[in-house]
């Protein structure tokens, strides 16, 4: 189905589809910025497909321009109006999804590289909503599937395909789907809440490289609190964060969703910039305190044994996921911080302390959500530290994460 629709695409990006439309590829935008702008929302970022193969972009946009990276799944860096956009060739559904199957007796994705047209590409895309192609020169709006623009109106999340198979495919559509659940308060459309329920364990097949790259993905979102709550709701936590759904009911547990709410809400307010090591740390805080035998809200004394708890703390709370060691570092840092930030410490030169912006924040959200001291604020001065300044982007900055290069990486992989 097409439909003309005017949606507030950037203008970097349609130029960009434009480009490829000049030099004869069939371009869209599509993904979540089109779920995200449908929805009134501004995208986190744009996703860009195109019947064009990564050396045909490069060739149209330069070697300078444009990169080619992973194997497995080949995708286009596109610096393009000062941003980095992924563009992604068409692709057809891989060998062992619903139409064909492999021998195999698992339906498990390994390879994901072999190009199709826009239509074929659709198929193998996981839900309705995420399905919608958008052509922004001639304001066009395609729903190869003919379900997506309705499932948005019905605030409905359906797999594509037969569920149960295409969470076999790739087990981290189950974490995929109930972002979207927690992210947009969406439903589960029937099967596929019934496939997904069934399909839980299956998720400990996904790759744990994968897997924490969710993770960070969610700590780097302003939905965090939401995420989590929507896993617990609907039995997925016990797999991917297993000491926070056991504990869900206890007040260590609500404190540190509470301390990561208010955490999102300063992100959205626009007080403080988003980091995933602040996020991990006031995840982890209320673990710290209660290891120390403390309530929530009370902060433990500085040094010593404390700073055992906390690397200890960290890894429990986090696993079996494994965040990188740069993070965890940053989070250990700012939580060393807070019992001087609390007192008012004026010996240990808190304020020159690496990590002392975020930890400064990292006071401003206890204190938003529990304390309400008037003081606070006034005797630490805003971050002038590393933190708080925003971080050129490295170039090639996953490259050292092999599996942390793909938007859509090979299912399974
Ligand atoms: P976000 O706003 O978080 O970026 P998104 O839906 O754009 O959400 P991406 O990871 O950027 O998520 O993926 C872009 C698109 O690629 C998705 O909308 C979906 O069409 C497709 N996709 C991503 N991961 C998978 C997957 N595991 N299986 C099938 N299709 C996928
Ligand atoms: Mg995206």
């Amino acid at each position: 189905m097409r439909c003309f629709r005017e949606l507030p695409v950037v203008p970097h990006v349609t130029e960009l589809v434009g480009t490829l439309q000049r030099a004869g590829f069939e371009a869209y935008v599509v993904g979540g910025a089109i779920r995200d702008l449908l929805l009134g929302r501004a995208p986190k970022d744009y996703d860009v497909a195109t019947a064009a193969t990564p050396e045909e972009i490069r060739a149209v946009f330069g070697r300078r321009q444009a990169r080619i990276i992973g194997k497995r799944f080949q995708l286009v860096h596109l610096m393009h109006g000062g941003e980095l956009i992924e563009v992604s060739t068409f692709r057809r559904a891989p060998k062992s999804s619903a139409a064909g199957g492999e021998e195999d007796s698992d339906h498990l994705i390994t390879s994901d590289n072999d190009f199709g047209t826009a239509e074929e590409d659709v198929w193998r895309r996981d839900f309705t909503i995420n399905a919608l192609f958008f052509d922004p020169v001639k304001s066009e709006l395609i729903d190869f599937t003919g379900m997506g623009l309705a499932d948005m109106e019905r605030r409905v999340v359906r797999a594509i395909g037969e569920p149960r198979l295409r969470f076999e495919e790739d087990p981290v559509r189950l974490l995929r789907a109930l972002k979207l659940v927690g992210q947009y308060d969406f439903s589960l459309e029937q099967e596929t809440e019934n496939a997904l329920f069934s399909s839980l364990g299956l998720i400990r097949r996904a790759s744990s490289s994968r897997l924490s790259l969710e993770l960070e993905k969610i700590l780097a979102s302003s939905y965090g609190d939401r995420h989590l709550r929507t896993f617990h709701d609907y039995g997925f936590l016990h797999y991917f964060l297993p000491e926070l759904d056991e504990r869900w009911d206890s007040e260590v547990v609500r404190y540190a969703v509470d301390l990561l709410a208010v955490r999102n809400e300063r992100v959205a307010a626009k007080l403080y910039r988003n980091s995933v090591s602040l996020a991990m740390a006031a995840l982890a805080l209320p673990f710290v305190e209660e290891l120390h035998g403390h309530q929530p809200g009370e902060l433990w004394p500085y040094g010593g044994r404390s700073f055992d708890l906390i690397s200890s703390v960290l890894e429990k709370v986090f696993r079996p996921q494994q965040m990188i060691n740069r993070m965890t570092i940053s989070a250990e840092r700012m939580l060393r911080l807070q019992p001087l930030l609390y007192s008012r410490d004026t010996e240990h030169n808190v304020a020159e302390a690496p990590g002392y912006a975020h930890g400064r924040e990292l006071l401003m959200i206890q204190n938003e959500c529990i304390w309400h001291r008037d003081d606070l604020a006034a005797a630490w001065p805003p971050g002038r530290s590393r933190d708080s300044r925003p971080r050129k982007r490295r170039r090639n900055s996953r490259s050292r994460h092999p599996e942390r290069r793909r938007p859509m990486p090979p299912p399974g992989a």
